[in-house]
């Protein structure tokens, strides 16, 4: 089950180069997490450039915290574990708990290695009364396993979460996650660094101007913004349709059926 969930560095499909806008934040979690793993007889000779054994990225869905995730695993060299918390709490319901210790065992046999929990507060959230035996019991062992990691000076394996709610996680976790990131929602000129990433390889109307458009998309997430692009492209894919085919209207309109409705917006 675990080597399903197992990806090798070589085989991450994401670089920092797939990440716009966010060059402050790399830089300080390249000095943080990567630096020190990827030295690490360097860094072994000062217990502060030690890399922290839990880290958090925190901010609103779509905002890069996965893609980051990735990257860091990538550039440091990490096995990357990515720790679904369907397959922890669901399929492996009872069995969870023998789960979290085969985790962090395979983590340390393959060190250098990132444990990643996406969504890590409805896994950990605030342990309460409402959490059933098994599920108690699985947290339990999952933060007995990370205690021992952390007392192991030279075992190399990173915990990281990613979480839209760091409010609904207990102090007990936020404690084991000293190194916290915030992964916001982009500004304006964030925003036109995504939009000139997505569109790199695209071709461009002459009239698009993505600084403009920048300025336009307030509130707009990175995920956001490919999906606007992605509208926008399917837009023009339809134009490129309907000169090519040439084809009978109520056929084609089978294919793409109620282009005025849902076009429209991305004509505007
Ligand atoms: P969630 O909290 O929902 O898991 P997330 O913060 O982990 O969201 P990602 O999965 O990393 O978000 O990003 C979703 C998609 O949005 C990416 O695959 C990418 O296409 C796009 N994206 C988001 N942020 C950026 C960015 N800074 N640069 C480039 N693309 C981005």
């Amino acid at each position: 089950v675990i080597a399903s969930l197992l990806v090798a560095p070589e085989d991450i499909d994401v670089s920092w180069s797939d990440i716009a806008g966010l060059d402050a934040v790399i830089q300080e979690l390249r000095e943080t997490v990567v630096l020190p793993v990827r030295h690490r007889d360097l860094f072994r000779r000062s217990q502060l450039w030690r890399a922290p054994k839990g880290v958090l990225l925190h901010g609103p869905p779509g905002c890069g915290k996965t893609l980051i995730a990735k990257a860091i695993a990538k550039d440091a060299g990490m096995r990357f574990i990515n720790l679904d918390v369907a397959v922890l709490t669901d399929k492996w319901y009872g069995e969870s708990q023998k789960l979290a210790t085969a985790v962090f065992t395979l983590a340390q046999k393959l060190q250098p290695c990132i444990i990643f929990l996406d969504e890590i507060d409805s896994f950990l959230r605030m342990r309460g009364s409402g959490d059933h035996e098994a599920t108690a019991m699985m947290k339990t062992q999952f933060m007995l396993q990370w205690d021992g990691l952390m007392s192991s000076a030279n075992v190399c394996v990173l915990v990281l979460g990613a979480t839209n709610r760091p409010q609904d996680l207990d102090k007990a976790i936020l404690r084991r996650m000293p190194a916290q990131f915030h992964i916001g929602v982009p500004r304006d000129c964030q925003r036109q660094a995504i939009l000139q990433l997505i569109l790199q390889s695209e071709q461009q109307h002459p009239s698009v101007n993505l600084k403009e458009l920048a300025r336009l998309t307030p509130g707009f997430s990175g995920s956001d913004l490919r999906e606007l692009c992605r509208h926008a492209s399917m837009y023009r894919m339809r134009q490129f349709m309907r000169e090519k085919l040439n084809t009978d209207e109520s056929e084609f309109e089978e294919d793409f059926p109620g282009e005025d409705q849902n076009y429209q917006d991305c004509e505007q």
